[in-house]
Order: structure tokens, then sequence, then C-alpha cells
């Protein structure tokens, strides 16, 4: 057997248990090496029954005495009970819901016990302790415990780990020996020994060490090596300081906020140097960020060059359009629109003013990035709701120009530290100021309980002329979740509100449709919108005042922020209802959070305290490799040397084309996937 071997080579390892690892992304034999315990369990010493006391962790070998089957009429609920002992004291061993235990155990056999101890009443206990029949506990030392799903035991999984770890001798180096050597790393092979089959604590200390290093370095390399990989060498465009952005301040129906003015200055200043601008604009929801990407537009146009906005959805990109197109107009400035719906003769023409330079701003989504798309002078690139998109995404746009200007905007506040992680080298411009006469946004929690009256507060808003959003996390009732579809929702409420005019929107619409309904809403000829998260990002109406968000706890903490962002644009009281339907622990906290906190940097630390990094950033939709064992936040400290690292690496070479680094760059390229232009 060696690395590359498919389990199934594996003595115990059939087909079905091979699908049940290939659902944990196990295939080879090499792939059991980097599947890392979850946590360890002491069991060097086994300790005397006398000697235990209450609430601690322990190994006991003991030899059952007993054995009583509990003979309840529940048939499911069996209670196993067992009498252990060894040769100080006996005590009890229960497990409930015990049919599949009931017959693992025989009488005057010693088995190794593995739990917590409890004593009630004089009585010693254990509660469903891991278990092993004492001769075959391979088990002593400190025993390593796996993350397993149903069709895999435990047992199971640490006795191909044990058979996986022979073949370690086999891995190979991917690091070169100074990098090592300076960051007193220990060998991959020791590493992995170490992580599955630890001798100390010390030594699990030394392979996490490492392991955490590898999968933060090999992220932050191929990060680093998609980032301004066009840039290397070059120098961004010289915009005109005699771009006055004043003319087209001036005609804005509003002043700008302190906030604002400071994130145009940091942007102008950019935009005026050679340096090529890599901005990421954080700002609340309705902080007022599109202002700002029309500003350095408007700077980039009387410049001489063409600018690109990309939004991640339709609606968005159609408001964005219709917002850019009466903004530019007093000035003269052409804006162009592209997206994938529409047809091949309107595409062409739009394709070809952009070529010719006669569009001078450019609106979109994906399609942008389609190798069609060809622009005639491009200076500015930039993309709305940048966490959507995903980091290749953005670099793929950039190459269309000549090494423009680019810059990000999101209203998903992420730490600055993070930040720099996922959006690398960019600097960041921040917009904490909300423009003023905005009213704080009053969040309420309901149960089904308060459905009803949620509904009378919905229709005495309408009455005074305001509109409603609902927004269920499902079109139909096709998921068997119990969970409340738009279409349902639709057909109550037409039923309910007959006098008021209630539209129906849904991502599998078709774009006209789509459109029209929301031109309808925002016209104010729509009252009532059920929805689902089509309308997440972005969209503008401020006549809405209430956003009823059905089954919330399906929603993570910042896509709630971001609904709760399209009410309250306008000069009325604005009201949030998150209608919950569960009541566990997690979903009482995010409720809690959301109804105490209007602050979108709190809400997302606390969402990626809830959630994890993983999820927050959505590292599947972005194409980014997943952190086994490494944690964004609590690896930070590492993270700050790797960062180094890997910017020595990319200097030294660049392609990592050297035979130095030929393992390195497998492994990244393993690790981001095909989608993944990586340009090494
Ligand atoms: P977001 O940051 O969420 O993208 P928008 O750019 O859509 O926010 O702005 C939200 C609303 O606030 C828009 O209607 C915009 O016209 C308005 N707005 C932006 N800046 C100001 C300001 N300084 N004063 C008043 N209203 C503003
Ligand atoms: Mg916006």
């Amino acid at each position: 057997m060696h690395l590359l071997s498919e389990v199934t080579e594996m003595k115990g390892i059939g087909a079905k248990k091979a699908e049940a690892l290939k659902k944990i992304e196990i295939n080879k034999m090499e792939d059991f090496l980097f599947y890392y315990p979850r946590t360890y369990q002491d069991r060097r010493n086994a300790l005397k029954i006398a000697n235990l006391y209450s609430g601690m962790t322990a190994l006991v070998r003991a030899k059952v005495v007993l054995i009583i089957k509990d003979k309840s009429h529940y048939k499911k609920n069996q209670v196993l009970r067992l009498l252990i002992e060894d040769n100080t004291k006996s005590m009890e061993v229960v497990f409930f819901n015990a049919k599949y235990i009931q017959n693992l155990f025989e009488q005057e056999v010693e088995y190794d016990f593995y739990g917590k101890v409890i004593i009630e009443y004089g009585k010693m206990q254990m509660i469903h302790p891991e278990f092993i029949n004492s001769e075959k506990a391979i088990k002593s030392g400190i025993v390593p415990i796996y993350p397993i799903t149903a069709s895999i035991s435990q047992g199971e999984m640490q006795r191909w780990q044990q058979t996986a770890n022979e073949l370690i001798v086999e891995v190979e180096e991917f690091l070169p020996a100074d990098l090592i050597e300076r960051n007193r790393l220990c060998s991959l092979q020791y590493a992995l020994r170490n992580i599955h089959f630890p001798e100390d604590g010390a030594k699990i200390k030394e392979a996490k060490y490492r392991l955490v290093f590898d999968e933060l370095l090999i992220l932050q390399t191929g990060l680093l090596s998609v980032k301004n990989r066009s840039h290397i060498g070059h120098c961004g465009i010289l915009f005109s300081k005699d771009a006055d952005i004043e003319a087209f301040i001036k005609k804005l129906k509003y002043k700008l906020t302190n906030a604002q003015k400071r994130v145009v200055g940091e942007i102008i200043s950019d935009m005026e140097s050679e340096k090529i601008m890599n901005r990421l604009i954080q700002g609340d929801v309705g902080s007022g960020k599109t202002v700002i990407a029309e500003i350095a537009l408007y700077k980039a146009v009387k410049s001489g060059f063409q600018g690109v906005l990309m939004a991640p959805t339709e609606l968005l990109t159609h408001q964005h359009f219709e917002g850019l197109t009466a903004d530019f107009k007093p000035h003269d400035i052409t804006v162009g629109f592209l997206s994938g719906s529409m047809n091949a003769k309107e595409k062409r023409e739009v394709l070809m003013k952009l070529r010719t330079g006669e569009i001078q701003i450019l609106v979109g989504t994906h399609a942008l990035l389609q190798p069609g798309v060809e622009f005639n002078h491009l200076g500015l690139v930039i993309t709305d709701e940048q966490h959507r998109f995903g980091v290749n995404q953005r670099a793929l746009l950039t190459e269309k120009g000549q090494n423009p200007d680019v810059l990000v905007m999101t209203a998903t506040p992420i730490p600055r530290t993070l930040a720099v992680i996922v959006y690398g080298d960019l600097d960041i411009s921040i917009i904490d100021e909300l423009p003023p006469g905005r009213q704080k946004i009053i969040t309420r929690a309901v149960d089904e309980a308060g459905r009803d009256k949620t509904y009378h507060f919905i229709e005495s808003e309408m009455k005074h002329g305001r509109q409603v959003y609902i927004v269920t996390p499902l079109i139909d009732d096709s998921e068997i979740l119990k969970v409340r579809s738009a279409e349902s929702v639709y057909e109550e409420l037409s039923q309910r509100f007959r006098e008021y005019s209630i539209a129906l929107l849904h991502g599998e619409m078709k774009q006209k449709e789509k459109d029209e309904i929301m031109m309808q809403f925002y016209e104010g000829r729509i009252d009532l919108l059920v929805s689902t998260v089509v309308i997440e990002v972005g969209i503008n109406v401020p006549n809405a005042t209430i956003m009823v968000v059905e089954n919330s706890e399906r929603f993570g903490l910042a896509q709630l922020h971001q609904l709760r962002g399209r009410v309250g644009r306008g000069s009325d009281q604005s009201y949030c209802i998150l209608v919950n339907n569960t009541d566990g622990e997690t979903a009482n906290e995010r409720t809690e959070i959301m109804v105490s906190s209007s602050d979108g940097f709190y809400i997302a630390e606390k969402d990626l305290e809830l959630r994890g990094p993983g999820q927050f950033f959505g590292t599947k939709q972005h194409g980014l490799p997943d952190l086994r064992i490494a944690d964004l936040i609590k690896h930070i400290d590492v993270l700050n040397v790797v960062k180094d690292e890997a910017k020595r690496i990319l200097d030294e070479d660049a392609f990592l084309s050297s035979k130095k680094y030929g393992n390195l760059k497998h492994k990244i390229k393993m690790a981001f996937g095909e989608h993944f232009d990586l340009k090494l």
C-alpha cells in the first residue's frame, strides 16, 4: 500500500465505507493523514475506581459484573446499565437509547471505559462513556478523536488512521529547508505523526503549529500570487489633477457626510498618484457608498478614461445603472449597461460602443467578465458588494485595462485583520457615519404567536401609504423543511389584504418580470412585496418601512443586517420584524444581537464568532481552500508570520518555477483547485 492507494485497498473498507469516506474527502490513503483529530483523550493512565471523583473525565479498566437490560415498553428508549468493578470498587455505567449497544458487552470481560464521572446521591456513574474491550485496546496513550459521520465509527477511523500512519515515511516535505529553519518548524512527517498519535501534549503543539502554518501559508501565497500579478513592475494611471470633482459634488441633492468626504479624499489622492489604487471601502448599509463610486468614476472619465462598475445581482445592477444615468446626465457622460439576460443584438451594440469608447461608464453583472467585453481605455474598476465576488473575478476584470485603479465596496464589514487576508494588500477606507436624518430602525423578534399582530401592524402601515417587504428563505414548499415559502406567504396575504397590491418576486423569474415588479414597487404601485433573498443587496426604496423576515433563523446575521438595511432609507420610522421558528440557543442569541444592535461591524464580528470564518466568508463560493486546522481568528499571530513568508517567497520566485518551490506550488494548486486562476 502507498500514499496514493485507494482507500479500498485497505482491509475492512468496502464500497460502502469508501462512499462514506468520500463524503469527508478521503479518497486515497494520503487523505487520512490530512484528516486531523478534532480532539484527544488522555488515556495514558487508567485510574482506579476508588480514586475517581465527581466531574472528572477518566479512563477506567474494569470488569463487567452485571448487565441490566431495561425492558421498558418504550422500545426506542431502552436503557442499558452495567455494573463494573476493578480491584478497588464498583460503579455503574449507563447508556440511554441503547438499542445498538445492548449486545456489545459480555459479563466477566474487562473493558476500558472513558468518560465523565458523576457521583450523585452517593452513586457513582459514567453515562455514555466510550468503551472498548481491554484486550483490543490499542488505545493507550493519547488517543485521537476524529470528526466522524453516521456511517463511520470512531473505532474504525482510529484503526484506519493507524494503518495510514505507517505510510508517513513516504510523505514528501514541501517547504524549503531555509524556511523551515527560519520559522523553527518541525518536519512535515513529524507533524503528521504527532497530530494523529502524539506521545505528549508538547508534541501535539509542535505538530499543530506546523500544520496551521502550512494551511495559512498555502492560502496566503496563493492569494498573493493572484493579487496584483499584473501590477508587478508597473505603475498605475495618473488621473488628471485638473479633473475637478467639485463640479460633480455641487450638483448632488445633498451634502457629503464627513466620513464620505474623508474617503473621497483618500480615493482621489490614490488616483492622482502613480501608485495603483487598490482600495476597499467598508461602509454600513445605507452609508452612501454609491455616490463615492460615482465621484471616482467622474474623476476617471474627466481624465479621459473609461470606468466600470460591477454588482452581484441583476436588480442591483439595474438600480445602479438608473442612478448613475441620472447623476451623470447633467455632465454629459454616457453610461452603458451589460447583463447576461440581454439579447445578442443588444449586447453586440453595447460591446461595440464600449470598444469605441462611446460608453464611458459601464455598469453590469458577472457578464462583464466575459472575454468579449473589451474596453477602449479602461482606467477604473469598481466592484460593489465585493464579498459576493471571488478574488479571482476581481482580477479578471482588472485585466481588461492596463493597470487600472481598483475600488471595491462592501457593506459586510469585517475586522481589519481579516480583511487583509481576504482582500490581500488592499488599503481600507471606512465610512463610519450615516447620512443625517436617518431614523433608527426598530427591530422586533416574534414567533408564530405574534404573526397575527404583525399582519395588523403591516396593514396599518400600508393604510398610511407605506410599503412592506416580506422575505422568505424559499420560493415554493418543495423542501420538506418547515419553512414558509414565498409562494405560500404570497397566497395567504393576497387573500388577507385584498384591497392592497401584493406581488411575488423570486430568483427564478425572468429578468424582465423581476425588473417590472421591482420598478412597480419602486414607483409605489405595489404595497407589499413577498420575495426571496434576491432583494438582499443594495435595493433602494425610501417609502418602504417594514421588513419582515420569515424563518429568520435560516439567515446569517450579516445577511439579516443587509435585509434590514432595505428599510429606513427615507425619513419615516422603519421596522424590521424577525419571525423566528426555532428556540435554539444560537437562534435566540442571534435575535438578541439583531434587536439590540444596528452596528454592522459589531454584527459582523458576532456573525464571525457564531458561524466561524469558513461560513462567514463563504470560502466555498470564493473558491478558497478549506481550512481544516487553521482558524483565521485564533491563529492570527501565525498568520502575521505567514504573510511575511508568503511575500518573501513570491519576491524570490514570483511564479514558483524553481525546483525549490516545486512541491509548494503543487500543494497550492491542489488546495485552490482548478477554478482558481492562480497565475503560478
Ligand atoms: P450603500 O452604502 O448601502 O450603498 P447608498 O449609496 O445606496 O448606500 O445610499 C443610500 C441612500 O443615501 C441613497 O438614497 C443616497 O442617495 C443617500 N445618500 C448618500 N449620501 C448621502 C448624504 N451625504 N446625505 C444624504 N443622503 C445621502
Ligand atoms: Mg450599495
